[in-house]
């Protein structure tokens, strides 16, 4: 029984002997299916042609990624706090090495989300990890396509999942999409960790919210308006999103009322 992996979205689905016949989550309209029909990987198949790429970003927060980049070239961040580290959405490998590297940071309490688009391998990801919980918003319990005990759906608009880190959810893209409000972060100024609930885009300084990335379907205004005032009360002052090269080092907190309010006009 092998848990297939989707190869354009990347996600790992419930261990099966042959593959799935279709993926959901890239048949969803905020995905796709390559020109060249659905496929299948597994994880010992990546592990032959891919590493992880494991960068430090800044104290406290560490990047991990897969090289090459793979699927829509997921990356997890992982926050080091001194009452646990908590692992900030997911990729399709997991190598020996990395997991030596987590474990020698003191391993990890929790497994949070932004997203289905970077679920990947989050069960087997637990699973290496000792048995992790992974705390995700119910409003996205559809979307998971290898169901687990160690999933723990949460309901309402916020979940701190330990002292000083909060899953807020905004909405938007998905039911579910959330970020990660690290309060300690960039120096006791606040990181909003956004995957893409909040998209950083070449315009320095601006940011951008969609329902579909690859698809390029726009949200409504009053959406847009709703993840702008979901994130105000929250304090923070740099921003990193879902990519190796998307963040904002500075002044994010009015770059997304900014940003919010630029979208809605040009919807006018
Ligand atoms: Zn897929
Ligand atoms: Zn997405």
């Amino acid at each position: 029984m092998t848990p297939w992996i989707c190869a354009t979205c990347c996600v790992e689905f419930s261990p099966s002997l042959n593959p799935p016949a279709r993926c959901p989550i890239c048949e969803d309209e905020r995905q796709y299916v390559g020109a060249g029909g659905q496929r299948w990987t597994s994880m010992s198949e990546l592990g032959q042609s891919h590493t992880n790429q494991w960068v430090e970003i800044e104290p406290c927060l560490t990047g991990i990624g897969v090289n090459p980049s793979t699927g829509i070239g997921q990356r997890a961040l992982l926050v080091q706090t001194d009452k646990g580290n908590v692992l900030w959405d997911c990729t399709p490998l997991i190598t020996a090495e990395t997991i030596a590297q987590i474990k020698s940071l003191g391993g990890v309490v929790a497994m949070t989300m932004s997203h289905p688009h970077f679920y990947a391998a989050m069960v087997s990801w637990s699973q290496a990890l000792g048995g992790v919980p992974i705390l995700l918003p119910e409003a996205d319990k559809d979307h998971v396509m290898r169901p687990d005990p160690a999933i723990t759906y949460w309901q309402g608009d916020a979940l701190t999942i330990v002292p000083g880190v909060r899953a807020v959810r905004c909405g938007g893209h998905f039911a579910g999409s959330t970020v990660l409000h690290w309060a300690a972060g960039a120096g006791g100024d606040g990181i909003l960790l956004t995957g893409d609930t909040i998209q950083v885009v070449p315009d320095a300084g601006w940011l951008s919210f969609m329902r579909s990335y690859p698809n390029l379907i726009p949200l409504p205004g009053h959406v847009v308006r709703q993840i702008a005032a979901t994130v105000a009360p929250l304090e923070f002052d740099r921003l990193y999103g879902g990519w190796w090269d998307k963040f904002l080092l500075q002044g994010a907190h009015a770059a997304v009322q900014r940003s919010a309010d630029r979208y809605v006009k040009a919807l006018d």
